[in-house]
């Protein structure tokens, strides 16, 4: 397989509203209908989105969540102390990124994988100027290991690495198409946003993101979108400003 960088995108073809984005995907995602683990099939319809996007010159970061596979809380749950079971949740991470990697490079898409707990022979350590210049370069950079530390959730990795590279915009691909007023799928009546602030989502405890994350956005302005990455067509469809999703900004445009 020839790995290609992403060429000019050719006349015509639809224009990302951002040039350098940062794309959380949930670990949950990769579970695709199964009850956990990574299903291949799902984690290469992801790579398949992921393709078209970086064909249009999107400089792309990705940071995967580790929840179908581990997560500190459920470990500390069980009576695992909670910063060992952290650790096991950041190298859930990594199987993911690799997923993820090996099928981007089956889509042809260069790819480096950059984890915050160094494992030389597997990944890239995390070492910014380095992040940016394969982005120059057009490949995508996979931030695994989340930020290295426990206590912390890939989210609040996801909000750090977008500040730190200079991202346009940070997309949170779930598996829900945006922000409700209560959990869609518990509650029927659920409502979804298409435009929050920062402030809502902190002052009604809204269930987007963790706190520190939303307030790392917010400090360094950068716009929060939240959509269904299960959805065929839906990670295209946002960065060209169309489907169904929510945006979290500083304040929402007035209404014309
Ligand atoms: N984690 C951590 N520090 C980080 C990022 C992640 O300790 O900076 C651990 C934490 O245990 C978390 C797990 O990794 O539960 C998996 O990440 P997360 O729950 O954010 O994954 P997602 O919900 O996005 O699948």
């Amino acid at each position: 397989m020839t790995l290609v960088s992403p060429a000019a995108p050719s006349p015509g073809a639809p224009r990302s509203r951002y040039k350098k984005v940062l794309l959380k995907v949930s670990g949950e995602v990769l579970m695709g209908d199964t009850p956990y683990g990574i299903d291949m099939n799902t984690v290469d319809a992801v790579a398949r989105e992921v393709a078209e996007i970086v064909a249009l010159g999107v400089e792309l970061c990705l940071v995967i969540g580790g929840g179908n596979i581990f997560r500190g809380l459920s470990g500390a749950a069980k009576g695992m102390e909670r910063a060992s079971a952290d650790y096991m949740g950041m190298l859930a991470t990594v199987m993911n990124a690799l997923a993820v990697q090996n099928a981007l490079e089956r889509h042809g898409v260069e790819t480096r994988v950059q984890s915050a707990i160094p494992m030389a022979s597997v990944c890239e350590p995390y070492i910014r100027r380095r992040a940016l210049r394969h982005l120059e370069k057009g490949r995508v950079v996979i931030f695994a290991a989340g930020t290295g530390n426990p206590f912390f959730t890939t989210d609040t990795a996801a909000a750090l690495r977008a500040a730190e590279i200079g991202c346009d915009v940070l997309m949170k691909g779930t598996s829900v198409d945006g922000v409700y007023t209560a959990d869609p799928k518990r509650d029927p009546n659920a409502v979804r946003y298409d435009r929050l602030t920062y402030l809502e989502v902190l002052a009604q405890d809204l269930k987007v993101m963790d706190a520190s994350a939303i307030s790392l956005m917010r400090e360094n302005g950068i716009p929060i979108i939240v959509f269904s990455i299960r959805r065929p067509g839906a990670l295209m469809d946002v960065l060209t400003g169309d489907g169904v999703h929510t945006v979290i900004t500083e304040q929402p445009p007035t209404a014309t």
